[in-house]
Order: C-alpha cells, then sequence, then structure tokens
C-alpha cells in the first residue's frame, strides 16, 4: 500500500476512535446519573469517564501533531454520539445488567480499535502515535476486566435487590 493511503486509512481510522469515545461518554454519563444501589459500578464508571476525557486529548494530540486540523471533527464526532443515548435501557426493570453486557461489549469494541490502530501505526511508522494509543488501550483492558471480574457482584446484587423489591431505581 502506498505511504499516503496508509496516512489516510490511519487518520480515519484515529478519527473513527475520536467518535467512538464521545460515544462512550454518552453511554457511561447517562448511566451514571441513574445508577443508585451500585455504588460500586458508579465509581468505576466516574473513573472511567474521566480517563475516556483523556483518552480523547491523547487522540487529538496524536491528529494534531500528525498536522489534522480537529476543530470541524468535534462537531462531527459529538453528532454522532448523539445517536447512541438511547442505549440506556431506561425503562427495563433490570436496566442495570444491561448496562452491564452493554458496556463490556464497547469495552471490548475500543480494545479491537486499539489494537488495530496499533498495527496501521507500525505499519506506517508512525512511532509517536504509539505511546498514546497503548495508554488508551491499556484503560480499556483494565475497564473490560473490572466489568468482567464484577458481573457475577452486579447479577447477585440485583437479585437480592429484586427480592427485596428495590425496583424503581437501578
Ligand atoms: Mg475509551
Ligand atoms: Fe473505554
Amino acid at each position: 500500500m502506498a505511504e499516503n493511503e496508509t496516512r489516510d486509512f490511519f487518520i480515519t481510522g484515529l478519527r473513527n476512535a475520536h467518535a467512538m469515545e464521545n460515544q462512550a461518554l454518552s453511554i457511561m454519563k447517562p448511566q451514571l446519573e441513574r445508577i443508585e444501589n451500585y455504588p460500586e459500578v458508579a465509581q468505576k464508571l466516574q473513573q472511567h469517564i474521566q480517563e475516556t476525557e483523556g483518552q480523547i486529548d491523547r487522540l487529538e494530540q496524536i491528529l494534531q501533531d500528525l498536522g489534522e486540523d480537529h476543530s470541524a471533527l468535534k462537531d462531527w464526532a459529538l453528532s454522532f454520539a448523539g445517536g447512541m443515548a438511547a442505549m440506556g435501557h431506561t425503562m427495563a426493570g433490570d436496566e442495570i445488567i444491561k448496562n452491564s453486557l452493554a458496556n463490556f461489549a464497547f469495552e471490548n469494541y475500543e480494545i479491537a480499535a486499539y489494537k488495530s490502530l496499533l498495527t496501521i501505526a507500525d505499519a506506517g511508522g508512525y512511532v509517536a502515535a504509539t505511546s498514546g494509543l497503548r495508554a488508551n488501550l491499556a484503560e480499556e483492558q483494565t475497564m473490560a476486566a473490572w466489568l468482567d471480574e464484577n458481573l457475577a457482584q452486579v447479577t447477585t446484587r440485583f437479585l437480592s435487590l429484586k427480592e427485596a423489591d428495590v425496583t424503581a431505581k437501578i
């Protein structure tokens, strides 16, 4: 593949990752606002929201270092993210379970995206971009592992709250 084609593909991938991270915020922020009975989930979401804001900064820095203006990109990414806000399963009684599954799926999607971007960065020789992409990847892997480990506990708590009829709030 020609050098400029690899570059175009890399830039497109970085822009998609930027949109993906804004989408992540639009999924996590409404969840955080609604959680009342799962404080450890709320705490982890709060932490990962902050991490995600840092991930967006890293992607913008990488794009800027490549000479790409991201002012137009921001608007595009945010409008894209708006479409995913409906993913909250707001009225369902098992919202916390559905959100846990969706979050696990999303983190693994992010992991795949960063692994692919790192492969493109290696192929194109974009050495300066790799530390930021690796940092983002590591945070997604940590979050995915936490969700994996916590799924049984959340489900058990959901069942016991259900038994106690504390179903009005997640
Ligand atoms: Mg992320
Ligand atoms: Fe994430």
